[in-house]
């Protein structure tokens, strides 16, 4: 399996990618990590014509918080960011969302920039960023915007990203007392791809769920929050009752993928099984 030809740009800065994104529109494609890109170009599902390079751009590096926010630069590899006691003080659950991606292998090359473009159906980070209700930080050639999480997945493999855009930062809440996430997931046993991933972000406030987000990878063609399974468990007293009632609708209205690996069916259930599992975990580490 060999690539069509591309040329190729080992890019230095951010504003040096912007302008060749401009100068070659559809023709041109960023590469991070290159554990997507590289397998849908052997198969020849993408053709860019030019690959540019964005591993060596160190504006796309660094992890800091400022304030509320843990801001990972979009070029940060899952092994830097899973290992980074910043993070893991900061928001503990991308730390341990980003440690179990695939392999050590996979962990050294891949970024977070390149796992929410990509936004394949079965990653981890999507769930993770949406139900940390986090934004993206993006510069296109007329400046810079945001992108929010809930608006990021539109659908599969599909997100906000215009042509010629690029993630430069991903920025989530740092967690504070009262507030605990947790990510679970149901892994594929060779690629470790998400059969089913839940991430659930709780708030506890004197003793009952004031705030709650819940979402789901793996099961259909993009990541999707549980709107009727948070409302439930918000104001309750977060307990065993109460996590069973709120999955009860969990999955309900979603669109499911079936495959080799598992049915529409298994997922539909796994989906309750894995939600009750993140909330359970999320809440605990709210209260602890
Ligand atoms: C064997 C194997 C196992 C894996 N297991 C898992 C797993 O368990 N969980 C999981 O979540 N993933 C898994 N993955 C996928 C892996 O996480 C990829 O690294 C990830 O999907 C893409 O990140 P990347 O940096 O490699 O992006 P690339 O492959 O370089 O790029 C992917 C896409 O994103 C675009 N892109 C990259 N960076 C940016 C940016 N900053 N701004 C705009 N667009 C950008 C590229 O143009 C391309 O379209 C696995 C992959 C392999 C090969």
């Amino acid at each position: 399996m060999i690539p069509a030809a591309f040329e190729y740009v080992k890019a230095s800065s951010v504003a040096q990618v912007i302008a060749l994104l401009n100068q070659h529109g559809e023709d041109a494609k960023v590469i991070a990590g290159g554990h997507s890109l590289l397998p849908a170009m052997k198969l020849r599902l993408s053709q860019p014509a030019v690959l540019i390079d964005i591993a060596a751009v160190s504006e796309l590096k660094g992890i800091k918080t400022n304030g509320g926010t843990l801001t990972i630069g979009a070029g940060e590899t899952y092994h830097a960011i899973a290992t980074s006691n910043t993070v893991k003080n900061a928001c503990p659950v991308i730390a341990a969302c980003t440690g179990q991606i695939g392999d050590i292998q996979v962990r050294n090359a891949g970024t977070i920039g390149g796992a929410l473009a990509h936004a394949d159906p079965a990653a981890d980070l999507t769930a993770v960023f949406l139900a940390l209700g986090g934004t993206v930080t993006v510069q296109n050639a007329g400046g810079t915007r945001t992108i929010a999480a809930d608006d990021m997945f539109v659908s599969m493999l599909m997100t906000a990203l215009d042509s010629g855009e690029l993630i430069t930062a991903v920025n989530v809440p740092v967690l504070s007392k009262g507030q605990g996430a947790s990510y679970a997931k149901l892994k594929h046993p060779a690629s470790r791809y998400a059969i089913v991933g839940v991430a659930a972000v709780v708030t506890v406030s004197n003793g009952v769920v004031s705030a709650c987000r819940v979402a789901v990878t793996g099961a259909g063609p993009q990541a999707v929050r549980q709107p009727s399974v948070e409302k439930a468990l918000i104001g309750t007293s977060g307990d065993a009752a109460a996590i069973k009632a709120a999955c009860a609708s969990a999955g309900a209205d979603m669109e499911y993928l079936g495959d080799i690996h598992a049915s529409e069916e298994y997922r539909r259930a796994m989906v309750k099984v894995y939600a009750a599992r993140a909330l359970t975990d999320a809440i605990a580490a709210a209260r602890a």
